[in-house]
């Protein structure tokens, strides 16, 4: 029997003021999985997180979350629903301490990480609750946007390169973060540009190129179709 989708997204189109940029992408996410979108700088990948997200001014196609129609909702909305959007710039204020930061989204569904919870997940967040947000490293920054995230109860996460510019070391813990919310029932898309961290952690990998899903490929077939993909990234 097929899974129904957690996430249906079909023929989605979007632009900035006149410019078109998604034109007609199509993927869908089972409950649980984590599923990558890759492809080269400027291919469409954030502004599919963005159109899902809705904080994009116009979109068209249609977006099915859990069986409900999102395409015309406000963002506000769709953060109702569940879904947790982390941007790639991690949009941690700077004036704000760690705690505040941490306490600052609104609740949006029941089920949200305690601290204590956030804490066993990110012990390094602990230790710096009260220094300013923007002190932190970049890879405390991006545990603290993640921490904050489940904090307000989204069951489904969308992680724009949660890994650019961090250290291998710190890769590997966020890629450990993101294989523990895989076990605790997380649905997560992953926007990727490293190929080679996305196969640590995903269950399959979409490739994004001119504003369209133009391949799909299981994680474990990734080796066998490593040329195909070299040839996708222009690596
Ligand atoms: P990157 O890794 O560079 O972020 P991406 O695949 O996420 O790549 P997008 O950021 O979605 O790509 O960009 C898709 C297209 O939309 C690009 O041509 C980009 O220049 C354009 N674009 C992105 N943001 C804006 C914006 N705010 N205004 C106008 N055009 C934009």
């Amino acid at each position: 029997a097929t899974i129904a989708p957690m996430l249906k997204v079909r023929g989605l189109e979007a632009w900035y003021g006149e410019s078109h940029v998604l034109h007609g992408i199509d993927f869908d996410v089972a409950p649980g999985e984590v599923v990558t979108l890759l492809g080269r700088n400027g291919a469409g990948k954030t502004t599919t997180l963005k159109s899902i997200m809705g904080v994009i001014g116009k979109r068209k196609g249609s977006v099915v979350l859990e069986g409900a129609e999102t395409i015309n909702l406000p963002s506000r909305a769709i953060a109702r629903l569940g879904i947790g959007y982390v941007p790639e710039e991690r949009g941690i204020y700077a004036s704000l301490s760690v705690e505040e930061n941490l306490m600052l989204p609104p609740r949006v569904r029941p089920g949200g990480l305690s601290l204590e919870q956030i804490f066993t997940l990110f012990p390094n967040i602990k230790e710096r609750l009260k220094s300013q947000g923007t002190k932190l490293s970049g890879g405390e920054q991006q545990m603290l946007a993640i921490g904050r995230i489940l904090r307000t109860g989204a069951h489904f996460l969308l992680l724009d390169e949660p890994t650019e510019g961090l250290a291998p070391v710190i890769i590997d813990q966020i890629g450990a973060t993101i294989r523990r919310l895989k076990q605790d029932g997380y649905t997560i898309i992953l926007v990727e540009q490293n190929f080679r961290f996305a196969a640590t952690v995903a269950d399959r990998h979409y490739v994004v190129e001119q504003g369209r899903v133009i391949d799909m490929i299981e994680n474990d077939q990734l080796d066998a179709n490593i040329g195909k993909l070299h040839g996708y990234l222009g690596v």
